[in-house]
């Protein structure tokens, strides 16, 4: 009669083999670790003189495969179970001998000599995710009786004495027959068993033997045919957890272009780790260009998730926020509390610290380099400035504090990219606000009417030419307690006690003449009146404050854009212009013009501004009537 698996184990390894793993070829992953664990439990009993000494050379682990019998077999020579052991362990579900382990070990504070894995005490019922059958032989340490305890799932084990010549485990897995949906004859496969051992198993500290077919030519004959050689299968040392000092540039090269598949070496490694309450190892790397699909749905951000150099996730996304995106790499910690399985990742507090740890790092890192590797960092700005702005967006502007000094625009400092930081550090004494004006190239922004004044005095102006830019400086809305002011809105106070004086004498005199171009403009406007801000061009348009017109042009191309979402028009007319004469001058002679004149005016004026005007056709009758009109004179 076999034993029932005790207490509530049958339930439980129900829902094992049903609903923990998502994906059932972690078996291998799990038995692998297992027999890891008894490989360092050994030869943590040497260093206590329990056992003889033990050369840890000469451990190992061994998958043997027999496609005939259909058994797959992971066999170590570790520290071995008595039939107590296996009753205990095996023949309780959520009963970890190797978490007892751990706790004695950390009592006696050797943790540092091994690296125990097992801890949740269910990792081995997984086998029965694969396997009809389950034989576990093992003999202990110290003893020379061997037992095998065998199950066929939920009925039960039995445990009966065996054979084994050494010490260690043998696990043997009878696979289950395939089925429709199922393919398990793939794990008796040479080739899919080295893929799951190089992507789980890697960093197993020992090594993973296999024996695999190879090609041998054989002498004096074309022929070619196969001999059975010993392969190691895993490569054993994690790279970040060599010393940083014994690293090259090129491991991390090829660490990364290997394992995350780029064809081209990183632009930046960020390698860091934290000991104490919280720690974790991490490798984190910035690509030296734009992966092909960033900007599609198909990209998914995150960092490879591995506990003690297992491999737990793919892309935990929780580790990287949105705007650092691009970050590829990993991260190896043993403290995250991974619920029941490994796979189970809780959204728990160890991730959120990692997460926050890592963003402050990524931070950091970019800010060394725009401080002191100007060029790499708009090399970096150039591939992923855009996925920082949009951060900066993102969650109403959580992030702007992470953000805001990563920011670069160009500035009319000789056109040339400048953070908010360089710019404050430049304004002058008096200025209260930073300046910018939109427009859709850096030349264009340049040839505004309105700037050329507020240069000319000196103070400089963000030209932003990306769609969302100023969408970032309105969350954003100040920094360093300096609001954000564009040239082209509301009232800009750049001119002197003296230049405003003069422009309120003049705005009084031609009251006339202003109020008369108003009525002629009607709704279109809500204000005509002389400019404060420019300096050679006659006219230009203002926004009122609020909307601005380049939010306007954004919103306009918005799927189901309201046409009614429109800033408001101030004409703005240069008092020092002749063009101001001649107006003056014909409202005094020929009243009846005015009308054209202060519509080819606003036209002008919305042209400049590269808003569309209302009608073409009566602009170009207008323009042509004032040429005519003009050739009169000779
Ligand atoms: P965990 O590894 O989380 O402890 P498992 O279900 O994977 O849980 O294993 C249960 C226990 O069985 C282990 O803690 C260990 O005590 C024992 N065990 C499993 N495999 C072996 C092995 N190859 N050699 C020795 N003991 C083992
Ligand atoms: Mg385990």
């Amino acid at each position: 009669m076999s034993k029932p698996f005790k207490a509530e184990s049958r339930r439980l390894l129900d829902l094992m083999i049903h609903s923990i793993y998502t994906h059932k070829e972690i078996f291998l992953r799990e038995l692998i670790s297992n027999a890891s664990d008894a490989l360092d439990k050994l030869y943590f009993m040497s260093l206590n003189d329990e056992v003889k000494e033990v050369d840890r050379t000469g451990l190992s682990i061994r998958i043997l495969v027999d496609k005939e019998a259909r058994t797959l077999s992971i066999v170590d020579n570790g520290v071995g179970m008595t039939s107590e052991e296996m009753e205990d362990n095996l023949g309780t579900i959520a009963k970890s001998g190797s978490f007892d382990f751990k706790q004695m070990m950390d009592q006696a504070q050797k943790k540092d000599e091994v690296d125990i894995i097992g801890q949740f005490g269910v990792g081995f019922y997984s086998a029965f995710m694969v396997a009809k059958k389950v034989e576990v032989v093992s003999r202990k340490a110290n003893t020379d009786v061997a037992f095998k305890f065998v199950s066929e799932g939920e009925e039960g084990y039995d445990i009966e004495e065996a054979q084994r010549d050494t010490v260690g485990t043998s696990v043997i897995l009878t696979l289950n027959d395939d089925t429709e949906d199922e393919d398990y004859s793939q794990y008796l496969d040479d080739f899919k068993i080295q893929e799951l051992v190089k992507k789980y198993s890697d960093y197993i500290r020992y090594p993973i033997l296999m024996d695999v077919e190879e090609e041998e030519k054989k002498e004096d004959s074309e022929e070619v045919g196969t001999k059975l050689v010993e392969k190691t299968l895993n490569s054993r040392i994690p790279l970040w957890k060599r010393s940083k000092s014994d690293i090259t540039k090129e491991d991390y090269n090829e660490f990364y272009k290997d394992k995350f598949e780029d064809y081209q070496d990183p632009q930046r490694v960020i390698h860091t780790n934290l000991e104490g309450s919280l720690s974790f190892d991490a490798m984190m790397f910035i690509p030296s260009h734009v992966p092909f699909n960033f900007y599609s749905a198909d990209y998914e951000k995150g960092l490879q998730l591995y506990s003690r150099g297992v491999f737990i996730l793919d892309k935990a996304k929780e580790l990287i926020p949105d705007a650092f995106r691009f970050v590829k790499g990993l991260v190896d910690s043993p403290d995250l509390s991974l619920n029941i399985s490994r796979e189970m990742l809780q959204h728990d507090r160890q991730l959120k610290a990692i997460a926050s740890r890592l963003e402050k790092k990524i931070k950091s890192e970019l800010l060394g380099m725009l401080k002191t590797e100007r060029e790499e960092y708009e090399k970096f700005w150039k591939n992923f400035g855009l996925q920082i702005k949009y951060g900066m967006y993102q969650n109403y502007g959580a992030n702007r504090e992470l953000l805001e000094d990563l920011l670069l625009f160009v500035s009319s400092h000789d056109n040339k990219l400048v953070s908010l930081e360089e710019y404050v550090a430049r304004m002058k004494e008096d200025q209260k606000e930073i300046y910018f004006v939109s427009g859709e190239t850096v030349e264009k922004c340049a040839a505004v009417p309105q700037s050329e004044w507020v240069r000319e005095k000196g103070f400089e102006i963000l030209y932003l030419t990306e769609d969302v830019d100023e969408f970032v400086l309105q969350i954003l809305h100040t920094y360093k307690e300096k609001t954000f002011k564009s040239i082209n809105q509301g009232e800009l106070d750049i001119a002197s006690t003296e230049e405003k004086e003069e422009i309120q004498k003049k705005s009084e005199e031609s009251k006339d003449v202003l109020t008369k171009i108003k009525e002629v403009l009607g709704a279109s406007v809500q204000d005509v009146r002389l400019s404060t801000r420019l300096k050679t061009h006659p006219v230009c348009l203002v926004s009122a404050d609020g909307l601005s017109f380049e939010m306007e042009k954004v919103l306009s191309q918005m799927p189901d854009a309201n046409p009614n979402l429109k800033a408001g028009r101030i004409l703005e007319i240069n008092a020092g212009h002749p063009l101001f004469e001649a107006i003056k001058e014909i409202h005094r002679h020929d009243p009846e013009k005015i009308d054209n004149y202060a519509k080819v005016l606003y036209n002008q004026a919305l042209l400049i501004e590269g808003l569309p005007i209302d009608n073409p056709l009566e602009f170009s009758i207008q323009v042509s009537n004032l040429m005519i009109d003009a050739s009169r004179f000779h």
